[in-house]
């Protein structure tokens, strides 16, 4: 089971008072309880937010729009009840009468320590699609050498943070940031453990879906070229990726199918010793 997750944007609430509440803590276990009772005893509903507690951090973040109507007290109560606590760093609050507000607290817009941009899925579709009404059946080789360069740059990312042989052995869980990203609910299946082929399903997969609902036979170039970049730039190796089958074709879901390029496979020696290959690519892990 997954569950949508929300980014804190803005706040729409029409007759209701509402606050943006920016609270930084120690990261330490209880400082958050010890808001969240200041905050609950002050009828301050918590809406929409987010709370960051980086583990190496210690300090953590909660934010939220609140909705203030029925709170007696005030803002400037509620600020100086959280000071008070010893587990405070600072405190910020803004408040809307009108009942919306946008967040401006907040940039920037961060993950994995990297400045990000949120792009909406039906936007960047949308770009897609007028790539290819300009540019025609070239569209595929500039989305393809795109979307690979970002693939591999994420790959870089990952190997810069974690080191290969970390990024390696956990390549499941890195494919699946895919899903925590927006991109698709990804799962893996693969016939034997840390070998490969590997295929990779895409449910929801932003960009065939939308071919499929303008009802165009269209199979992924994005993500499958992404995910070409991703996984030759962590194992350091070129792999083929191929969609098995797509919702614009009628299938279920998207099935990528992940294969070391032919080129790439080293000469077949006995497996005994293929484990330890250095930096040859390898078709284990
Ligand atoms: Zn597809």
């Amino acid at each position: 089971m997954r569950y949508p997750k929300n980014v804190e944007i803005w706040e729409y609430a029409p007759g209701r008072r509402l606050a943006e509440v920016v609270i930084r803590i120690r990261n330490q276990r209880g400082a958050l309880a010890k808001c969240t009772e200041v905050i609950s005893g002050m009828d301050v509903n918590i809406l929409t937010g987010f709370v960051t507690a980086p583990s190496s951090s210690p300090i953590a973040t909660m934010s939220f729009f609140a909705d203030v109507t029925d709170s007696r007290d005030g803002l400037a109560e509620l600020k100086r009840r959280l000071e008070a606590l010893s587990v405070i760093e600072s405190v910020d609050v803004a408040a809307a009468e009108d009942g919306f507000m946008v967040d401006n607290k907040h940039f920037p817009v961060q993950w994995a320590g990297r400045k990000a941009i949120i792009l909406r899925a039906d936007a960047l579709s949308e770009m897609l699609s007028r790539l290819r009404s300009v540019f025609g059946s070239g569209a595929a080789t500039i989305i393809d050498q795109m979307a690979e360069a970002m693939g591999r740059h994420s790959a870089k990312e990952m190997v810069d943070d974690f080191g290969r042989a970390f990024a390696v052995d956990h390549i499941d869980e890195l494919l699946s940031a895919y899903a925590a990203l927006g991109y698709a609910e990804v799962s893996i299946e693969r016939r034997k453990p840390r070998e490969f082929p590997v295929v990779v399903h895409a449910e929801h997969l932003f960009e065939c879906e939308a071919n499929a609902a303008r009802r165009v036979r269209q199979r992924s170039v994005f993500f499958r070229a992404h995910l070409r970049g991703l996984i030759s730039g962590i194992f350091d190796a070129e792999f083929d990726v191929s969609e098995a089958q797509c919702v614009a074709e009628g299938d279920d879901v998207c099935s990528f199918r992940l294969v070391m390029s032919e080129s790439a496979m080293p000469p077949a020696r006995p497996r005994s010793s293929s484990r330890n290959a250095g930096s040859t690519p390898r078709s284990t892990f």
